[in-house]
This record gives C-alpha cells, structure tokens and sequence, in this order.
C-alpha cells in the first residue's frame, strides 16, 4: 500500500480513489479532525456536505486535482458555523498552495504566463495574481537586513518616463541589496536616512559620479570610497580618443584603427602591433607620445591587490604622471588630468583592492532581463519587487 502523504504531499489526507486520465483527479479525504475556529471546541454536527475540487500540483507532464468532501459544522459549543478546513489550502481557495508555489517557481523560471495557461489551463490573471503575492512574500522576508559591508553603486536606465533608478550591490555575496528611483540625494535621501547598519559599511565602489560621491560621504560616514576600475579605464580611453580626433578625424574614424588604439598594448598581436606603431611613428608622431602615455596611465589602474607599502611606491610616479597634464597643449588631456586630480584618493585606494563594478554591471544585465521578460514595467515598485526577489 503507498504511503498517500507521500503521493498527495500534503498531511492529513487519505486517497480513496484515482482516476487516471488527464488530469489524474483523487478523491480523497481529511482525516485530522476539525475544531471550532471560535471557541476550539470539538462539540459540533454536520450542518451540511459539500465536495471542494482543487488544483494541486503536476505528476510529470499530467495536471492533476483533489476532489474532498468536506462538511460544514454547527458548533454545539457557541451555537455557531464553520466550513471544514484543510491542511495546505486557504480557506475559499480553488487550488493548493503547493500547485500556486509550482505555478510561481515555474513562472520565476521563465515560462511565460501564456505557456503556463495553455499547460496547466489557469488563466494569465491568475498567474500574476499568485505570482505578484509570491514576489511580495519573498521580498518582505528579506527586508529589514543591513547594509552590507563591501556596497556597489550605480545607476542604471528604468523608463523613458521614470529616469534612472540607483541599485545597490553586495559586492562580498554578488547580489542586489535594494534598488531606488532616481539618482539624485533628493529622490535618495528617504531611502538612506532609513537605511539599518549604515556605519557597517566599510568600502564603497562607483563610478566617478560628483553627486555619489557627495551622497556616501554624508550617509556612510565610515565607508572609503573606492574608484571602479573599469570607469576609470573607460574616461581615460573616452579622452583619449577625444584628443585623437582633434589631429586626425580621418584616422579617428577607421574602424581598424579604432579597435586598435582601444586595446591595452600587451593584447595585441604582432602584426596589429607592427601596423599601430607604423601609423604612430610615420603618421601621427605627437600621438604615439600621447599613446605611450595612456599606456602608461593605463598600467597603473590595472594595479591590484598591493600593500599599503606598494601604493606609496607607485603614488609617486602616478601623481607626477598626472601633473604632466596640467598644461598639456590637448585640452581632452587637461581636463582628464583635472578629473583624476579631483579624484586621486579613490582612484589610489582601488590597487588595494580587486572588487571592482563588474558584478554590478553583470547584474544590471540581468534586471534589462526581467525587464524584458515583463515587456517593461511601469510601476518601479512592481519592478524592485522582482529584482529583489531574483537578484538576492
Ligand atoms: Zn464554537
């Protein structure tokens, strides 16, 4: 004889029948005897009969539902009425709750609601109905935690209409801490001033925004901010190639020679080595200076993970590196120094570390997913409900 618990997956039930097409349907019924709701007693008569059909979860590719006889009671203890109630099921509800966690996990998955109303014939409503509760469930049990120790910053493009939102990273665990409208202090400051265990922080990575910037140091009074290596390389390249257009737009638009000046030096291979150096030698001998120059400037953002002892030897080079561009006849160059100069000590900080944004950018592809996958939200609480959810 099978154990029924172990086939129906819920306590309390035992099987009386099955009917094997599909869908399987089992008849069944409840054998924990009910109480009183109001007043626990177990003083009742049966006032009425009646079968509840519910959905319940899949047998392999076949749908299946329970079909219970349950009764409603009249309490002989305080006179009045209650409906039997059954282990996993919500009282009115036409289907299990394991069936509505299927539904919501299959859904969270990827399978569209339209695929999931043709294969276990429920309609899209319902879907998003469960799912929405599901979503709003997971969310509230991760709420209320603390900020982590290593924070990610960022913004990122919500809607035409909405702007950009501002998310926010674990960086030790790879997840998405929390995401917030806007990216300015004013659409930030409800938030933060809210925000539990906010002196934990201790290093905080972004990109070199003014305005983030000015936002960490007042919110996260013990957090260092770090530089994010791959901004810094991406404003270096951008005024770079700036200062390129202004002595040969010709050159500065072929593709060929685009990808080439873009690469760090040691990626290349021999003939693209041989071709860059021809064009910089022959062509455009005031660029070649300026490309050993970026090289040069490019080789101290990939340092990583030194000691405190090993900053202080490359600070100096680094920092008389920088002054060289103070009165650099290419302006792109003079204002690329200034922005370093401006940021210096987080830009110094990042070769002591190797945590860098990349995570965030990662998992700002994968939000563009869930985006996408909804056809575009335009509720942003809908939207950081679901990010919550998958990223965390
Ligand atoms: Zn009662």
């Amino acid at each position: 004889m099978p154990d029924d618990q172990a086939i129906i997956g819920l306590p309390g039930f035992k099987i009386l029948s099955v009917q094997k097409p599909n869908p399987l349907i089992f008849e069944v019924y409840c054998e924990i005897k009910p109480r009183c709701p109001h007043c626990q007693s177990e003083q009742y008569r049966i006032k009425d009969t009646f079968l509840r059909k519910l959905r319940h979860e899949s047998f392999g590719a076949r749908v299946s539902r329970l079909e219970v006889k349950v009764h409603k009671y009249h309490c002989l203890g305080c006179k009045r009425y209650f409906n039997e109630r059954l282990p996993g099921v919500m009282p009115h509800a036409r289907a299990t709750e394991s069936f509505k966690k299927e539904v919501c996990l299959k859904h969270q998955q990827g399978i569209s609601q339209r695929t999931l109303q043709k294969e276990l014939f429920i309609g899209n409503a319902t879907v998003e109905r469960w799912y929405h509760k599901f979503v709003d469930l997971k969310s509230r049990e991760l709420m209320g935690r603390s900020c982590p120790q290593v924070l990610g910053i960022d913004e990122h493009f919500f809607t035409k209409k909405q702007g950009y939102a501002t998310t926010f990273v674990d960086l030790k665990s790879h997840r998405v801490f929390d995401v917030v409208l806007g990216r300015s202090e004013a659409s930030l400051r409800g938030f933060l001033t809210k925000l539990k265990g906010r002196d934990q922080v201790r290093v905080v990575v972004m990109d070199l925004s003014e305005t983030y910037r000015s936002i960490i140091r007042k919110y996260f009074p013990n957090a260092m901010i770090v530089a994010d290596r791959f901004h810094v390389i991406r404003l270096i390249n951008h005024h770079f190639l700036k200062a390129w257009s202004q002595f040969d737009e010709v050159g500065r638009k072929n593709r060929g020679l685009l990808s080439l000046m873009r690469r760090h030096e040691w990626n290349l291979k021999e003939d693209q080595r041989v071709r860059l150096k021809e064009y910089l030698t022959k062509e455009y001998p005031v660029m070649g200076a300026i490309y050993d120059f970026k090289q040069d400037l490019c080789k101290f953002m990939l340092l990583k993970s030194i000691t405190q002892k090993g900053v202080e030897k490359y600070a100096h080079p680094f920092i008389s590196r920088l002054n060289e561009l103070k009165d650099h006849p290419v302006e792109a160059l003079r204002t690329l120094g200034e922005t370093l100069r401006s940021w210096l000590s987080e830009v110094v900080r990042m070769w002591r570390f190797t945590k860098t944004n990349s995570i965030t950018e990662g998992l700002h592809t994968r939000m563009e997913e869930i985006s996408r996958r909804a056809y575009g939200f335009r509720n942003f609480k809908n939207y950081r409900l679901r990010v919550i959810v998958m990223c965390s």
